[in-house]
């Protein structure tokens, strides 16, 4: 079998997929069709370039033209995809139409906009893609002061690396603690500690309401009536999945395209991956879902249907100032079971019925406890553990 496989997108999804892809089949004609440059690199590592002094240039890891040669692909990059017209099976661009035989949507998510009042709030910068990171890092040359919205994963990741790489640094949450929605209080206020004590101001329970342009900063006021000035202000207050070209389809979306265990969404032979799906009513923007998802579904596009159910894939937070590993429970009744030292702390989300723990927090020296708690954490798709 030789069918044609047209993939949209060319991040971490897009090329898992096609390498996934070419060990199972060397000839299979691929297209891959990307709104950006096709570069290809490791978005994780933004977080920990600033402080390593590193250039946007320097995260490329297989620059385009080398991806196409060494995977042997058709690739037409800087084309973004208009819309898709599945009754014809085609892409639609602005350089024309494209068929495809089975294609796939790995076209990510991007940052939800932070809504502010004043002059200053277009100004407003977030960091997903290596664009990006290449504009923060022309924005802050020769300057001093930042403030970053939002304390999740990238907030914190990205305030770790700014404060090291020697901006003073302020991070605002309306919780009172970092990773308010993933962390208990008591792993919560370790991390925050950890923060604080490398210079980072905290400001809890705290929303910016509106930003000035002032000279070339400019002064932020936050919900609390206070002022303060900055030379940039980041966002990183989540992402949310690009669902406008699945929608020109009338694929069915939801949090995300909604797929099934196959990874296939409501319109026939139309798949999509990464961050951009709702996979079992999840949304999990992370590598190891699509690694996960990139086996499987190399498999069911050539010809081999797998269904896909993911392990406990823990998330492991890049600030130096704490470690922290994260597997976040499934949304069922349970407590926290925390113990806090100073070297770190342990935290089990028990869940009410089985008694069982199904989710943990790590920090510090408890980190290497991770592979072994990971292993009796249940996964997605599977059963939560019963009682013995
Ligand atoms: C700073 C940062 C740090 C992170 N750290 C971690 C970490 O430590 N661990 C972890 O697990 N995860 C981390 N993540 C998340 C992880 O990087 C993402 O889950 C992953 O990179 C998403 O890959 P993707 O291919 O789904 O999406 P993307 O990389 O966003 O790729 C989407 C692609 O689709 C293209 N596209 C979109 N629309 C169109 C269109 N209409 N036409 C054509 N092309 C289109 C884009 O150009 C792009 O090539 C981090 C993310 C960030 C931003």
């Amino acid at each position: 079998m030789n069918k044609r496989t047209l993939i949209i997108g060319s991040g971490q999804a897009a090329i898992t997929l096609v390498r996934e892809l070419r060990k199972l089949d060397a000839s299979r004609e691929i297209t891959l069709v990307t709104a950006d440059d096709g570069d290809f690199y490791s978005k994780p590592n933004i977080s920990n370039a600033f402080a390593a002094g590193k250039q946007a240039a320097e995260l490329v890891l297989t620059p385009a033209s080398r991806l196409a040669g060494d995977l042997r692909l058709e690739m037409l990059t800087r084309t973004a995809v208009a819309s898709i017209d599945a009754a014809r099976r085609e892409i639609v661009t602005a350089q024309g139409r494209l068929g495809y035989e089975q294609l796939v949507l790995a076209v990510g998510a991007s940052p939800i906009p932070l809504r502010l009042a004043g002059d200053g709030a277009p100004d407003v910068v977030s960091i997903n893609n290596l664009a990006d990171y290449a504009g923060l890092r022309a924005r802050l040359a020769g300057k001093h002061r930042v403030a970053i919205v939002g304390a999740g994963l990238i907030g914190c990741e990205l305030a770790n690396d700014l404060r090291l790489g020697g901006y003073a640094v302020d991070l605002f949450d309306t919780a009172d603690h970092p990773l308010g929605r993933l962390l208990p209080p008591g792993s919560g206020h370790y991390l925050r500690d950890r923060l604080v004590a490398i210079g980072i101001c905290f400001h809890p329970g705290v929303k910016p309401d509106a930003l000035r342009r002032d000279g070339e900063g400019y002064v932020l006021i936050d919900s609390r009536g206070r002022t303060q000035r900055y030379d940039l202000i980041i966002s990183a207050i989540g992402l949310r999945p690009n669902l406008a070209l699945a929608k020109t389809a009338g694929i069915a979306t939801g949090l995300g395209i909604i797929t099934d265990k196959l990874l296939l969404t409501s319109q026939p032979d139309i798949y999509a991956i990464g961050d951009c799906i709702e996979f079992d009513g999840h949304f999990l923007p992370y590598v190891m879902p699509i690694m996960h998802g990139a086996k499987k579904l190399a498999q069911t596009l050539n010809g081999n249907p797998q269904t896909l159910s993911y392990p406990a894939m823990p998330i492991v937070l890049k600030t130096p100032a704490c470690p922290t590993v994260v597997c976040p429970p499934p949304p069922v009744a349970g407590h926290w079971e925390e113990v806090l030292a100073e070297e770190g702390t342990r935290a089990l989300f028990v869940e009410a019925d089985s008694g069982e723990a199904c989710g943990f927090v790590l920090q510090g020296s408890f980190t290497r406890e991770r592979m072994a708690l990971a292993a009796r954490m249940p996964g997605l798709g599977k059963p939560l553990p019963q009682p013995a």
